[in-house]
C-alpha cells in the first residue's frame, strides 16, 4: 500500500514492455504487472538487462509488496542502541550518501547482521538506515521464501536482487535470515531449500564484488544457526540487546506522549522501569498498550456506554495501570537466551 512510483512512467515510450506482456490475457493483474515493469524502464524505455528474463508477476510482487520507498522511521524513533547507531552510520549511511569518498581502502562491507532477542528494534534499524540514507527499502522474511514461495524462492530472490539493482541505493532487509542460511545439514533439508540458499549466496557474491550501492541486512534471533559462509558474507555483526533502563523510560514516555496521555512523574517512570528489567522494546510497547486501556476499562465499568464515551470522561494513565498491566504482559525473552547471545557476540560480534 505504501508503494509510490519511483520513476515516472515514460509516457508512450514503453513499447518494448507493452509487447513483452501484451501476449497475456488482459486482466487486472497483468495490467498491474505491466505498470510495474514500465516504472522500472530506463529513460530509453528499455527494461534493464537484469530484469529481462524475470517473470513480470515476480517483479510486480517485489515492487508492490516488498519494496517500500518511504519506510518512515528515523534514528530519533529508536530508543537507546547508541553503539549500533554509530556503527551503522559509519559503515552504511555515510557510504550510501558519499560513494565517491568510500571507495578503495574505505569501501564499505555490503553485508550487515543484526542479531539479538526478538522485538529489540532490528527491523526499525533497517528501516531507519533506508530512511536516513535515502535508499529504497526491501523487506523480506526468509521464512516466507521457504514456506510461501515453495519452489519459487530462487526466482523470487533473483527478482529481488534484480529490482534492487535498478533502485539503487538500496537496502535489502532479510528477516529471520537464519532460516535461509542455516548451518543445519539435516537429512530433511530439501533440495529446493539448498538451491535457494545457493542462489542467495550467488546474488550476494554478485553485488559484493561490483560497484553497486546495495546493502544486505540480515536479522536473526538465532545467530548460532548461521553457517560459516553466511558469517563470511555478513562482515559486520552487531548485537542488538534488550533496552536499557533509560531506553525503556524513553519508550514509555514517547508512546504515551504521542497520544497526549503522558502524566506520570519521574519517580513513577523510574518505578515502571525498575519493574521491567528483561523486557524487550516490543514488550514495553505491549505494556504501554495494556496500561493505557486501564482508564477506558474503568470508565466503562462505571456504566458509561462505549458509544457515548468522551475522551474527557477518562482519567490519565497511572502507575497502578502499569502495575496491573505487568500481570498481563510478561517478558518474552528468557535469561538463558541472553547468555547465548552474549557468547555468540564475544565470538563473532563486532564489538567496537
Ligand atoms: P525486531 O526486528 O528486533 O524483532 P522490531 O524492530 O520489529 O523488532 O520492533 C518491534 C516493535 O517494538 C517496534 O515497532 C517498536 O514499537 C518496538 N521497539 C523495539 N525496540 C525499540 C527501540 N529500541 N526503540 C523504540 N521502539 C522499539
Amino acid at each position: 500500500g505504501n508503494f509510490i512510483p519511483p520513476i515516472k512512467s515514460n509516457g508512450g515510450n514503453t513499447g518494448n514492455v507493452t509487447t513483452r506482456v501484451a501476449g497475456k490475457s488482459d486482466d487486472a493483474s497483468d495490467d498491474s504487472a505491466k505498470r510495474c515493469l514500465e516504472m522500472l524502464c530506463g529513460p530509453d524505455g528499455e527494461l534493464p538487462e537484469k530484469l529481462r528474463n524475470l517473470e513480470p508477476r515476480l517483479i510486480e510482487h517485489i515492487s508492490n509488496e516488498i519494496m517500500d520507498r518511504d519506510p518512515n522511521v528515523r534514528w530519533d524513533d529508536i530508543a537507546g542502541l547508541d553503539h549500533a547507531k554509530k556503527c551503522v552510520t559509519e559503515m552504511v549511511i555515510w557510504p550510501l550518501l558519499r560513494p565517491d569518498i568510500f571507495k578503495g581502502c574505505r569501501s564499505p562491507g555490503r553485508g550487515l547482521l543484526l542479531f539479538g532477542p526478538p522485538g529489540t528494534g532490528k527491523t526499525m534499524i533497517g528501516k531507519a538506515i533506508a530512511g536516513e540514507a535515502k535508499a529504497t527499502f526491501f523487506y523480506i522474511s526468509a521464512s516466507s521464501l521457504t514456506s510461501k514461495w515453495i519452489g519459487e524462492g530462487e526466482k523470487l530472490v533473483r527478482a529481488l536482487f534484480g529490482v534492487a539493482s535498478c533502485r539503487q541505493p538500496a537496502v535489502i532487509f532479510v528477516d529471520e535470515i537464519d532460516s535461509l542460511l542455516s548451518q543445519r545439514k539435516s537429512e530433511g533439508e530439501h533440495e529446493s531449500s539448498r538451491r535457494l540458499k545457493t542462489q542467495f549466496l550467488i546474488e550476494m557474491e554478485g553485488f559484493d564484488s561490483g560497484s553497486e550501492q546495495i546493502l544486505l541486512i540480515g536479522a536473526t534471533n538465532r545467530p548460532q544457526e548461521l553457517d560459516e559462509a553466511a558469517r563470511r558474507r555478513l562482515t559486520k555483526r552487531l548485537y542488538i540487546p534488550l533496552p536499557s533502563l533509560e531506553a525503556r523510560a524513553w519508550i514509555v514516555r514517547n508512546l504515551l506522549d504521542k497520544d497526549g496521555l503522558f502524566k506520570l512523574s519521574k519517580d513513577e517512570i523510574d518505578t515502571i522501569c525498575s519493574l521491567t528489567e528483561g523486557y524487550s522494546g516490543s514488550d514495553m510497547k505491549n505494556l504501554v498498550k495494556d496500561a493505557s486501556m486501564g482508564p477506558l476499562r474503568e470508565a466503562l465499568k462505571q456504566g458509561i456506554e462505549i458509544t457515548k464515551l468522551k475522551k474527557e470522561d477518562m482519567r490519565s494513565v497511572t502507575l497502578q495501570d502499569f502495575e496491573d498491566a505487568l500481570q498481563e504482559v510478561r517478558p518474552s525473552v528468557s535469561s538463558n537466551e541472553l547468555g547465548t547471545y552474549d557468547e555468540w557476540n564475544k565470538q563473532f560480534g563486532s564489538l567496537s
